[in-house]
């Protein structure tokens, strides 16, 4: 393939004293310049330490990695830790949930931004220096020359999170991979940090992964969803496709949660029961089979035995067929 950031069938296992945890579980997707990906599904989906694999920030000892990783052509899976520390934070960087995970205590805020640039492209103290003020000028944090020798605790949450961005782009990464990053903030200061994220895309040209349980987010932000679950993909298209015909049970149990986009109250229409498998011991066949309500519509006992593949394009590894995939939508979910 020759997509920019391009995921074949990665499989991320660690070993623990329980045994085996399959994290990531055969998982395949592509991802375009500039375009944005979503990442949906539960906590424990696998969607995190996907990427934490990407950059490469997964413990060494009790992960083994197998698949294929290629970012603009270069593997990742088999690449070193000096080349890794040079991609990071240079051609790739990573949005967290929580500024307080990436951004220290202990130097200020423009220092944080300053040093990556210096490190990536051997700027000077005073190039960095105002490279940190424009970059906080850009994500919006008022009086930036002076706020750049501020520490982090003198930022509100909202502006934490700018500056945080501001560090993430400060080398103009061409892959930007966010992990739930308005999660821990208000609705107001979330839809201003989308908003942001969406233009600097823009002048930067970043493909970004975002990663979210939020089908709001994603809503507003991707291009593309994955729909993940219990370390494997079950389905795939456009924002478009997916939320308007979804295919997978699962993804109509996500759906059936989602807020409406009106701002409405939360109204759960189709509540998943049960609740995420172990990934120590996964279920057999379809990973969803003991909490999927479909099951006696597929033939034999499919749905326990035998593991749904996913096709490439829009798709859902599922054994339901093609036109039971709209029908039962159509049934169950579509009035509301
Ligand atoms: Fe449900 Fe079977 Fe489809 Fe899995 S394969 S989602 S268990 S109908
Ligand atoms: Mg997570």
């Amino acid at each position: 393939s020759d997509s920019f950031l391009s995921v074949r069938d990665l499989f991320v296992h660690f070993t623990t004293e329980d045994g085996i945890v399959k994290a990531v579980d055969g998982l395949s997707f592509d991802l375009e310049r500039g375009q944005t990906l979503g990442i949906v599904g539960e906590s424990g989906s696998g969607k995190s330490v996907t990427n934490l694999s990407i950059l490469g920030l997964h413990n060494k000892k009790s992960t083994s990695i197998d698949g294929e990783i290629l970012l603009d052509g270069k593997e990742l899976v088999n690449a070193t830790e000096s080349e890794m520390e040079r991609l990071r934070g240079n051609k790739m960087a990573m949005i967290f949930q929580d500024s307080l995970t990436a951004l220290s205590p202990y130097y200020t805020v423009g220092r944080q931004i300053s040093e990556p640039f210096r490190k990536h492209t051997g700027a000077s103290k005073k190039e960095a220096r105002d490279r940190a003020i424009e970059m906080l000028t850009k994500v919006g944090i008022p009086h930036a020359k002076q706020r750049v020798d501020d520490y982090p605790h003198q930022f509100s949450g909202g502006m934490r999170q700018r500056a945080m961005i501001a560090m993430s782009l400060v080398c103009n990464p061409s892959l930007l991979i966010a992990d739930e990053p308005t999660t821990a903030l208000d609705v107001t200061v979330q839809a201003q940090i989308l908003d942001l994220l969406k233009d600097l895309q823009q002048e930067f040209g970043s493909a970004i992964v975002m990663i979210t349980h939020d089908l709001g987010v994603v809503a507003n932000m991707a291009d593309d969803i994955l729909v993940m679950y219990a370390g494997r993909a079950v389905e795939r298209g456009s924002v478009r496709e997916v939320l308007k015909a979804p295919q997978h049970p699962y993804t109509w149990g996500l759906l059936g949660s989602m807020p409406r986009l009106s701002g409405d109250v939360d109204e759960p229409l189709l509540p998943i029961p049960g609740s995420p498998p172990s990934l120590l011991n996964p279920p057999t066949g379809c990973a969803f089979h003991p909490r999927c309500a479909f099951t006696d519509k597929v033939p034999g006992d499919a749905c326990a035995t035998e593991r749904p593949v996913l096709p490439t394009g829009r798709a859902a590894a599922c054994h339901l067929s093609a036109e039971q995939k709209q029908q039962v939508y159509i049934e169950t979910i579509q009035p509301r």
